[in-house]
């Protein structure tokens, strides 16, 4: 088999970490398969990094961050490597530009276009463990770039994708994907497999277990992800095309984003077009908005409500007033910050009804205060405010019964 091995920040974070993970390679490669490894940075190297440019400006040049940041991860290649061949194995290090992880120019939020298989192939077939730099890649023009933060994870998986890889594992922290973040609920369980489609939305909901875009790339491609600990032989979470029996249960994940800001704009003269006016310049500025209300009032006028990163509402404020003048009147630009998106999901919502109600009432036993709600097949998302989201998700857990027998 083909097998691409992914190890997060902890799981390489001391010397003795990423010497563990030299013999994990080494075992597996033993039992007769080819291993490509994908590392992370040292856990908080990269945090450390992007502090350091912050001491020198509070809004870096991205091309020189991206530049920075990357450099995390050409540590633990060399580390990595050097500890594989002092285990007695063979091994070369690969930096995003040496795959050739093409990616567009977009720095710290990169996409991978294109990887060039040739040279893993070619350190495979010379018997060595290829040790590939995660979360970089380069543009056409020969820029490094980066993916986003647990852009490896992405890595690992697009890697598996080019080389037709029989599985990607990704190891962590914890023994797999969990019904809610195990750190944050003591009660949570594992699960076994879960769909592409539930960890997409868990994902893009604030479980950073796995990038969103890596589980992208696993559905388009049908990249087995086996997310595991690097702790442990502990067998961990599948992530596989949706099977019946996945219908049965009806939330298989609770999971909430931190940081959230809500922007409503009132009193708007509602005519076709304002609502693309509003957003055209926050997309121009690479702003991404979530949940989108719109409500009619009176006289022809309507309330526009949405939500964004609350490091962009700064920015985004900026931006409306001077593009929505002629819309609503400053005074009428109203923001708030410190939220968090709560969620409850699982594809068996698709067959089962109540499971809106539900939620409702368990927030509501809580007294807890629903800003704004949206849904999708598979999941409902409620914005409260950030100081309850804990509680939030733990009594969620507990209602829809996730948590231990
Ligand atoms: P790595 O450095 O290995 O990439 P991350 O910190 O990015 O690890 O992701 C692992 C963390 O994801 C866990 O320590 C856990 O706190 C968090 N997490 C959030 N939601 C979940 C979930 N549903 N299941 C498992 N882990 C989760
Ligand atoms: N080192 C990068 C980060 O901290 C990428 C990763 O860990 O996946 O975001
Ligand atoms: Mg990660």
């Amino acid at each position: 088999m083909l097998i691409v091995q992914k190890f997060g920040g902890t799981s390489v974070g001391t010397i003795d970490r990423i010497k563990n993970v030299a013999r994990r390679a080494i075992a597996t490669q033993k039992k007769g398969h080819d291993v490509v490894v994908v590392v992370s940075a040292m856990s908080g190297e990269t945090n450390r990094l992007l502090g350091l440019a912050q001491q020198i400006s509070s809004i870096p040049d991205e091309r020189e961050l991206d530049v920075i940041a990357s450099t995390g991860e050409q540590v633990t290649v060399g580390l990595l490597a050097l500890a594989i061949q002092a285990e007695g194995g063979k091994a070369s290090s690969l930096l995003g530009h040496q795959v050739r992880i093409l990616t567009d120019s977009a720095f710290a939020r990169a996409r991978i276009q294109d990887i060039d298989d040739k040279p893993v192939r070619e350190a495979l077939r010379a018997g060595k463990i290829a040790v590939v730099a995660g979360f970089q890649g380069v543009d056409k023009d020969g820029n490094i770039t980066t993916l986003g933060r647990g852009g490896s994870d992405t890595s690992a998986v697009a890697v598996a994708a080019a080389l037709n890889a029989d599985v990607c594992e990704i190891y962590t922290d914890v023994d797999g994907v969990y019904t809610a973040d195990p750190n944050v609920v003591s009660s949570a369980r594992k699960v076994s497999r879960i769909s592409y489609e539930e960890m997409l939305e868990l994902a893009s909901l604030g479980a950073k277990v796995l990038q969103i875009r890596s589980v992208e790339f696993g559905m388009k491609y049908q990249v087995p992800i086996h997310v595991r600990s690097s702790f442990n032989d502990n067998e961990g979470t599948w992530v596989v095309p949706e099977e019946k029996s996945m219908e049965a249960v009806v939330v298989s994940g609770v999971t909430a984003t931190r940081d959230e800001a809500k922007v409503t704009l009132s009193n708007v003269i509602d005519k076709p077009g304002i609502q693309a006016q509003v957003l055209r310049p926050l997309a121009q500025a690479g702003i991404v908005v979530d949940v989108i209300v719109q409500a009619h009032i009176q006289n022809g006028r309507t309330n526009l409500t949405f939500t964004l990163p609350g490091s962009d509402l700064a920015r985004a404020r900026d931006i409306l007033a001077k593009t929505c003048a002629d819309l609503c009147p400053p005074e009428e630009i109203k923001a708030e910050q410190n939220l968090s998106k709560v969620s409850v999901v699982g594809v068996g919502m698709r067959s089962h009804a109540g499971v809106a109600l539900k939620m409702f009432e368990i927030l509501a036993a809580d007294n807890i205060h629903i800003h704004l709600i949206s849904t999708s097949e598979i999941k409902i998302s409620c914005v409260i405010e950030a100081k309850y989201a804990e509680l939030a998700v733990r009594s969620l857990h507990d209602g829809f019964g996730l948590g231990q027998a």
